[in-house]
């Protein structure tokens, strides 16, 4: 398992729920943590590692030996959303990328997790921001996509050498 970078077209592959978490899933769900781990990433979502399933792993801390701050959130659903804040956004995709992303302030989101017990809760700002950006990855839209079109001025250079980069591989 390896992290795919844009414009890898896995990460607009369509995802499919997971019917059950079982020992694969709880084992790939390891192997992506310990890769975005190994990135300094605070989340990484399924398609990211080529695996088209509706999945995404976080930890807002992005340490870790915080454990207690894993999440793995199997079959993610947005249930509501409140307010609106700006942030800055990195995606270990779009590695050395940057963008401010407006997402909303609360989330009202519902999950498996890898023992298939169902949770519901409200998340806030980064937490928030974190579900919202990995959620968009299970629903195939990338950073890219957020952008503005100043964003993808400011970033046309860094974008085609990910590109290029992509092509020589
Ligand atoms: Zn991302």
């Amino acid at each position: 398992m390896e992290v795919v970078v844009y414009p890898d077209p896995r990460l607009l592959k369509r995802t499919a729920p997971l019917a059950q978490v079982d020992d694969d899933v709880r084992a790939k769900a390891a192997e992506m943590l310990r890769l975005m781990y190994s990135d300094h990433g605070v989340g990484l979502a399924a398609p990211q590692v080529g695996w088209s399933a509706r999945i995404f792993v976080m930890n807002p801390t992005g340490d870790a030996g915080q454990k207690g701050e894993e999440r793995v959130l199997v079959n993610p659903v947005l249930k509501r959303r409140a307010g609106k804040v700006r942030g800055e956004e990195g995606c270990l995709s779009f590695p050395g990328i940057y963008v401010e992303v407006d997402r909303a302030r609360q989330v009202a989101i519902e999950w498996t997790d890898l023992a298939g017990a169902k949770h519901e809760e409200e998340w806030t700002d980064w937490m928030a921001r974190i579900f919202q950006h990995e959620l968009d990855h299970l629903d195939n839209v990338l950073l890219i996509h957020r952008m503005s079109d100043t964003d993808r001025m400011q970033h046309a250079e860094a974008l085609d050498d990910l590109r290029r980069k992509f092509a020589e591989a």
